[in-house]
């Protein structure tokens, strides 16, 4: 679930809260989210905070060693994780625990997962190798503020709604978002890339920019610290199949997949068609 608008206000929140702020320690209980093992994570112990940033959905954290200098913490939420920052410490028993990162006067920085997968990880780096890190060398460029023209991003014979979420070819945009973008823009879920004239691609990329703004400016006001187990969610069509369509009315359809639904509304977006379902059409075969 959380995608650029969460992460980039999980960044504004964190950044003026931490700068300056001294590591006590640092634990990764459980199941080792820790993908990285030199340098050690313990190297954080007794650091200092210096940064806090967000690039895709990835956020970085940079931080003053005490033993080896500056140091980057990359933490992925993927689509479980959540972070807080939290006045008490967490119980040793809590499963849900990823990363504690311990803070003066018993508050903690904390990374949990909910659900039975585990997927949310961590990275330690030195800042030589923050930029070959294969996720972030592998970005494409940012969602939001200003994406490049999406007539030559989106140029390829795949499903927008597959394009729009594929973080090497633009970051920052998942599941929930790519089906409020598209609805937004008028635009099939399933309309290839380079099917696109060059005005759908024009109002694709300002309905992303205005979208992705739009649920900024509510996290904005309605996310605070210590950060929320679950964010607000101003969808106006993800998972809300069934619904009247908020702009025309037509009942929202789903296409339903193995662990997410993708949601539009055929009047607006697929020229009245109903698009196959493809859990039904595969239990039917
Ligand atoms: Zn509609």
């Amino acid at each position: 679930m959380p995608e650029l608008p969460e992460m980039e206000i999980v960044a504004r929140r964190l950044a003026p809260a931490l700068s300056g702020e001294k590591i006590e320690s640092v634990l990764a209980p459980g199941i080792n989210a820790v993908k990285t093992f030199d340098p050690p994570l313990q190297a954080l112990d007794q650091g200092q905070f210096t940064g806090v940033r967000r690039r895709g959905k990835v956020l970085l954290f940079d931080v003053e060693s005490a033993a080896l200098g500056p140091l980057t913490l990359l933490v992925h939420l993927m689509s479980a994780g959540r972070m807080q920052l939290l006045d008490k410490r967490a119980s040793m028993r809590d499963r849900t625990s990823r990363l504690l990162i311990r803070l003066p006067e018993g508050r903690e920085l904390r990374v949990r997962e909910f659900g039975t997968r585990q997927a949310a990880w961590v990275k330690l780096l030195r800042p030589e190798d923050v930029e070959s890190e294969d996720s972030l060398a592998t970005l494409g460029p940012e969602a939001w503020p200003d994406p490049p023209e999406f007539s030559t991003l989106l140029d390829a014979p795949r499903p927008l709604h597959n394009l729009l979420r594929d973080q090497r070819v633009i970051a920052g945009i998942g599941r929930t978002w790519a089906d409020e973008i598209l609805h937004a823009a008028l635009l099939s879920p399933f309309k290839r890339g380079n099917d696109l004239s060059p005005e759908e691609a024009s109002v694709l990329r300002d309905a992303t920019i205005a979208e992705l703004g739009r649920v900024l400016q509510v996290y904005e006001e309605k996310v605070q610290l210590p950060l929320p187990e679950k964010f607000p969610k101003p969808v106006r069509v993800h998972a809300e199949q069934g619904k009247p369509c908020p702009r025309c009315e037509t009942v929202l359809e789903g296409v339903f997949y193995e662990d997410y639904v993708m949601t539009y509304c055929p009047e607006c977006q697929t020229e009245g068609k109903v698009l196959k379902d493809r859990r039904l059409s595969r239990l039917l075969k």
